[in-house]
């Protein structure tokens, strides 16, 4: 059996001291971290700020989220929302409540995660919070980042005949959790089965290990064009152009043969009877950005590989349109947004 140190016997300040020997600092803004009464830093621009709550049987299940991916998981989701104002990340505090059930030994493996993310997105772990939770592991994160004014993307810049874009192919996300709640169902079933996961691999990685899409933000920025508008795909691009279309009141039509899906979503969605254009409408956790240009900047990003043009912006904010492949139009519906009379 692997070690099991509880977290007693190190205490919470010989915790947070293994945390804190395990983290350097890369950000020259990042003054002071993890070790004081609270962090310091120098900004240069314009500071962005968001936290996300992530609980334990709402967000993520330990049966099938080993704690390393759940660890990179928060900070990629977290930062998305960073990317979707087109600011760059600079550093990440996390709060932490822990159940009994966890040793040293697994707070270790989620920030295992915790800080490969920092690595990968050039982020600092500068700081965070302990505390006991009787329900459960309980993660918080903050993001912190930077942008110059004239950066700066909200979601309420979007223009009649502005292109709307996707970064990447959506849906796999939400395939990859059915893949892994039907392998969990068969497990309680039968503890002794093997799982069933070959051909989903693409699918449980965008489950499991999303990236926040900083890549496209700095091609975006090397090109030099500054969307009209931004919104990060967390809880499906319908849902997420509503947000635009409402903020920027202007209207939205899309077509469905330009959606990105891959093939793989298509497959698995195939294999479970579900729709791909459902997974890739109302799916979510694909953290893929949603934004939209001035026509003449299009002509610009259409040289992201990465990047599809989906529709395009219209005057009449009532409108939030799919053009289906056989040209029927549908409204674009989301939980959460209310019917319109
Ligand atoms: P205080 O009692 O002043 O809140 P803490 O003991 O909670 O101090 O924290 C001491 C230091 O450790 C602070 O710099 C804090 O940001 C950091 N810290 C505490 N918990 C975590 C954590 N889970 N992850 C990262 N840093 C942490
Ligand atoms: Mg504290």
């Amino acid at each position: 059996m692997d070690k099991r140190t509880e977290i007693g016997e190190l205490g919470e300040f010989g915790l947070i001291d293994r945390i804190k020997n395990s983290v350097n600092l890369a950000n020259d803004q990042s003054k002071l971290g993890i070790g004081d009464d609270a962090a310091v830093f120098q900004p240069r621009h314009l500071v962005v700020h968001s936290t996300e709550l992530f609980q334990e049987g709402v967000h993520f299940d330990l049966a099938y989220s080993p704690l390393p991916h759940v660890g990179f998981k928060v900070v990629s989701a977290a930062l998305s929302d960073i990317a979707a104002m087109n600011a760059i990340p600079k550093q990440v505090t996390l709060g932490i409540g822990l159940s009994n059930r966890f040793s040293v030994e697994a707070v270790e493996s989620l920030y295992e995660g915790v800080q490969l993310a920092c690595a990968e997105y050039g982020v600092d772990l500068v700081g965070g919070d302990t505390t006991a939770s009787p329900t459960g592991l309980i993660i918080s994160v903050t993001v912190i980042g930077e942008a110059e004014e004239d950066k700066l993307v909200k979601r309420s810049g979007a223009k009649p005949n502005d292109v709307v874009c996707v970064s990447g192919d959506l849906g796999g996300a939400i395939m990859g959790l059915q893949a892994l709640e039907r392998e969990k169902q068969v497990f309680l079933a039968n503890p002794g089965m093997q799982p069933e996961l070959e051909g989903k691999s693409y699918v449980i990685m965008r489950q499991l290990k999303p990236s926040a899409r900083f890549d496209i933000i700095h091609e975006l920025r090397g090109l030099g064009v500054v969307p009209t508008s931004m919104i990060d795909c967390s809880d499906g691009l319908s849902s997420e152009l509503i947000h635009l279309s409402r903020q920027s009141n202007v209207g939205i039509r899309i077509f469905e043969k330009n959606i990105p899906i891959d093939d793989e979503t298509y497959l698995v969605a195939t294999e479970f009877n579900f729709s791909p254009l459902t997974a890739a409408l109302n799916g979510g956790e694909d953290y893929e950005l949603v934004f939209t240009v001035s026509q003449q900047d299009y002509e610009k990003v259409a040289k992201i590989a990465d990047v599809t043009a989906i529709g395009f912006v219209t005057s009449n904010p009532e409108e939030q349109l799919l053009i289906m492949k056989s040209e029927q139009v549908v409204p674009l519906s989301a939980p959460g947004f209310g019917k319109k009379e």
